[in-house]
């Protein structure tokens, strides 16, 4: 099992508490982590600790003050989010930010601006935080937080500390998911090992049933019938009919050409012997069942392939994806995806 650190994290909340004992707070911070990896949390948890005047420990009982930043309820703590999934933050939420930000505060000792999904502000709305951030105001601390620098502009990051948080957990993502309740106990292990610390890819995997779908794929690629290679590729042109345009398709195109790779470094695993906690597809839990015939095809799968022909596959695959991106045509690559697998597969065969 991973262990519960998560390096990136630690750091930037020893960063902080140091920042803060010290009285050296910046006035901006751009807090950056993969999508999904809840940096919504990390910027909360940090409101809290500048609010809370009753020296609250985390994942302790919590004081009003703190209970009121965690349900958004705090008059001194503002989110400014994207108005709807998939949109951006525009202009008019960051010129409101504007005009807060230099009201009196409320109650607390400081004030807090959180901004979601920063990256992804237009231009427009991105020039009102520049506005702020080039005259701060008095005791408060902006947190924008970014999957990347790449959608910001230059003169707001030269304004701003960057802090990196990295990846969550795979047990964090687990617990996460876990507390949801909405998915079966086993794929949702199963799912955190492959959700590379995103909570959001995680629930897209679920979602898209792709723990069944990588079954299926198993057994399409050890299946003998003739026209097996039609058939995984049938599986990976379906796994995107799901998405809703052109897009949507695009994105679980990937999804499943990754999957497929899933399937062949935990073949490579098996033929080099290395641990078999690093398997993706093996589910831990306590479906043993479940677990004993998803394993016992990626055992069979080892045996069709070279670990020679595996490594030459998997920078294929890659290459594949990059093609999906680049909007060439999936049907057709969903066909030659499936053709190299089988021509190594044979290529294997006594
Ligand atoms: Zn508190």
């Amino acid at each position: 099992m991973d262990t519960y650190l998560e390096p990136g994290r630690e750091t930037a909340r020893e960063f902080f508490r140091r920042s803060i004992r010290h009285g050296r707070l910046a006035h901006a911070y751009i807090l950056i982590g993969p999508e999904g990896s809840r940096k919504i949390d990390f910027a909360l948890e940090l409101a809290k600790t500048l609010m809370c005047e009753s020296g609250c420990k985390p994942g302790a009982v919590s004081c009003a003050v703190c209970r009121q930043v965690e349900s958004g309820n705090h008059p001194d703590v503002r989110i400014i989010a994207p108005a709807s999934a998939g949109g951006r933050v525009v202009i008019d939420d960051t010129r409101e930010m504007r005009r807060l930000a230099y009201l009196a505060r409320f109650q607390g000792p400081c004030k807090v601006f959180i901004v979601s999904q920063a990256d992804r502000m237009t231009e427009a709305a991105q020039n009102q935080v520049l506005k702020v951030l080039e005259e701060p105001p008095e005791n408060t601390v902006i947190l924008l937080l970014a999957a990347s620098l790449a959608g910001l502009v230059e003169t707001v990051i030269s304004r701003c500390a960057v802090v990196r948080l990295g990846r969550l957990s795979r047990e964090s993502v687990q617990s996460e998911l876990a507390r949801q309740d909405e998915f079966p106990a086993e794929q949702v292990a199963w799912a955190a090992r492959l959700s590379r610390g995103s909570i959001s890819r995680a629930e897209r995997l679920l979602r898209a049933d792709a723990a069944e779908f990588n079954n299926l794929v198993a057994g399409a690629i050890i299946s003998d019938a003739p026209d097996a290679d039609m058939a995984l590729a049938d599986l990976l042109k379906g796994f995107s009919s799901a998405g809703r345009d052109n897009r949507q398709r695009r994105v679980l195109t990937i999804e499943a050409f990754d999957l497929l790779a899933t399937l062949l470094r935990d073949a490579l695993i098996i033929q080099l012997d290395i641990a078999s906690e690093n398997l993706y597809n093996v589910v831990v839990s306590d479906e043993k069942r479940d677990a004993a015939a998803r394993s016992d095809n990626i055992g069979r799968l080892s045996l069709l392939f070279a670990p020679d022909d595996i490594l030459d596959l998997l920078p294929a695959i890659a290459d594949m994806q990059r093609r999906v991106d680049q909007n060439l045509n999936i049907e057709l690559l969903c066909d030659c995806l499936s053709q190299r697998v089988f021509e190594h597969k044979m290529k294997a065969a006594p």
